[in-house]
C-alpha cells in the first residue's frame, strides 16, 4: 500500500533521530572535496538504504518519484531544515523510499533537479513546456505512449501551435503533472 507523504515524513523524522545510522557508518568512498560536510549524513543514511557500499554506487540505485511542496516544515536527509520541497525517491535494488529537498536531489542525478523545477514551472504556468528528459521519463513510467512521446518532442520547439496541438499539450501537460507533482496540504 502507498504511504502518504505524511507518514513517510513521519517515519523518516523517526530515522533521522537515530545517530546510530550515521555512528555506525564511515563514509568509506565519500568524495571529500567535492561534497561539503553536510553531504556525509545524507550519503551514510543513502547508503544504509542502498545495497552497495559507497556513494557513487549507492546513489544509482536510486529514482525521482514524485514532487510536493512539504505540508509542513521538514528536515532534509543532510540535516537541512526547513525543506519546502519534498522529493519523493526510492530504490529500485532494496525497496526502500526516502525523502530529500531541493538541496540533496541533485546530488543523485543531475536530471533530477530540473525535473523538479520544471514540475513547479509547469504547474504555475500550465502551457509551460517539460524538458525531453521528463518526456522520456515519463514515457519509460507508462504516463505517456509512444505516439504521445513523440507528439511533445515535436511540438516542444514550436512557438506557434494549432488549437489542437495546443489542447493536446495542456492535457499531456496536466497528465505528466497528475502523476509526478503530488498536490494538497498547505499551499501557498
Ligand atoms: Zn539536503
Amino acid at each position: 500500500m502507498e504511504r502518504t507523504a505524511e507518514e513517510i515524513a513521519a517515519s523518516y523524522q523517526a530515522w533521522l533521530a537515530d545517530e546510530t545510522v550515521l555512528s555506525s557508518d564511515p563514509f568509506p568512498c565519500a568524495p571529500q572535496e567535492t561534497h561539503p560536510p553536510r553531504a556525509y549524513p545524507l550519503f551514510a543514511k543513502i547508503i544504509a538504504l542502498s545495497q552497495a557500499q559507497t556513494w557513487d554506487e549507492a546513489k544509482k540505485e536510486w529514482s525521482l518519484d514524485w514532487v510536493r511542496d512539504a505540508p509542513s516544515p521538514m528536515t532534509c536527509l543532510c540535516g537541512h531544515y526547513p525543506i519546502k520541497t519534498i522529493c519523493h525517491i526510492s530504490n529500485r535494488l532494496t525497496m526502500n523510499d526516502a525523502i530529500v529537498g531541493n538541496c540533496c536531489i541533485h546530488r543523485f542525478e543531475e536530471k533530477h533537479i530540473a525535473i523538479v523545477e520544471a514540475l513547479q514551472r509547469v504547474a504555475r504556468k500550465p502551457s509551460a513546456s517539460f524538458p525531453p528528459t521528463l518526456i522520456e521519463v515519463a514515457f519509460k513510467d507508462g504516463v505517456l505512449d509512444d505516439w504521445e512521446r513523440r507528439f511533445y518532442l515535436d511540438i516542444r520547439p514550436k512557438r506557434v501551435l494549432s488549437p489542437k496541438q495546443y489542447d493536446m499539450k495542456l492535457k499531456l501537460n496536466h497528465r505528466v503533472l497528475a502523476r509526478y507533482l503530488k498536490q494538497g496540504g498547505e499551499r501557498k
